[in-house]
């Protein structure tokens, strides 16, 4: 549609979309990787048997964990720390050691302060001012997260952008019925063509929103996560390696779709 201009509703996803996030999960996946490899390499007496690596500490943590996430839609506080204790214990299946009760506890303790990190969660660069100016442009914005209802109203009291926000909604599923909830609630004005949904994940934010026929914009993290991967049609939705250029696309979108496409490949990584 081309020439369309007023009141959009945007829908914004929270984590490693407005939000650094990923970044302390990786941090703290690196510093249990650490600690559990150092000390079941400690204990490894036989000289036969293979030490382990951090790197491999951490692949097998993105795997258990995006299991864990894929068999539990909903979002579950234990399940980050749940993930590191089962990686210990395939440390020690693999190297024939037995699990000691207390380094589990250890495990699992170091990994859930990933939600009381002592660095305070800090806006992706730019982001305050994509909020400012959809905003200045009389557009609705929602903040549309997955998580603790606790958790997330921390990231937004430190960040201070509640107050530009016209909805917050924390869910604990991100699906298509999620989405919909929020237009049948919020946007029973909006016609789909009027609705965008942004955020960094194929499988939670951008499938969704083409499923329901709006517009979307897949926001590029450095820090990805491999349960957030799903195959979704790329002439649907439009893909930018950061919030950044968000207003923008969506000006250029309503002047020709086409010249919204060569922006868009303009900032691809070449
Ligand atoms: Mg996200």
């Amino acid at each position: 549609m081309e020439g369309l201009e007023g009141r959009l509703d945007i829908i914004f996803d929270l984590d490693d979309t407005l939000v650094n996030t990923g970044e302390f999960y990786r941090k703290i996946s690196e510093q249990v990787g650490n600690w559990v490899v150092e000390h079941i390499n400690r204990r490894l007496e036989d000289p036969a048997v293979q030490k382990i690596t951090l790197e491999q500490y951490l692949v097998w943590h993105d795997e258990i964990d995006t299991k864990m996430a894929d068999d539990n839609p909903e979002f579950q506080a234990w399940r980050y720390p749940l993930s590191h204790n089962e990686t210990y214990l395939r440390c020690c299946q693999l190297t024939g050691l037995i699990p000691d009760k207390i380094e589990e506890r250890r495990v699992y303790s170091m990994a859930d302060r990933v939600y009381d990190f002592p660095e305070k969660h800090r806006l992706i660069d730019g982001a305050l001012t994509v909020i400012k100016t959809l905003k200045s442009q009389g557009h609705r914005l929602h903040i549309y997260s997955w998580g603790k209802t606790t958790i997330q109203q921390d990231k937004i009291r430190e960040t201070g952008i509640g107050k530009d926000f016209d909805q917050i909604h924390v869910v604990p599923v991100k699906d298509k019925n999620a989405i919909k909830r929020i237009v049948a609630e919020f946007a029973t004005d909006s016609s789909p063509e009027q609705i965008w949904v942004i955020g960094d994940s194929l499988r939670k934010d951008i499938l969704p929103a083409v499923q329901l026929g709006y517009n979307a914009i897949h926001i590029g993290s450095k820090n990805g996560w491999s349960h957030d991967h799903a195959k979704v049609d790329t002439t649907k939705f439009y893909a930018l390696p950061n919030v950044v250029h968000v207003p923008a696309l969506i000006s250029c979108h309503y002047r020709n779709s086409e010249i919204a496409r060569q922006f868009e490949n303009s900032l691809k990584v070449k």
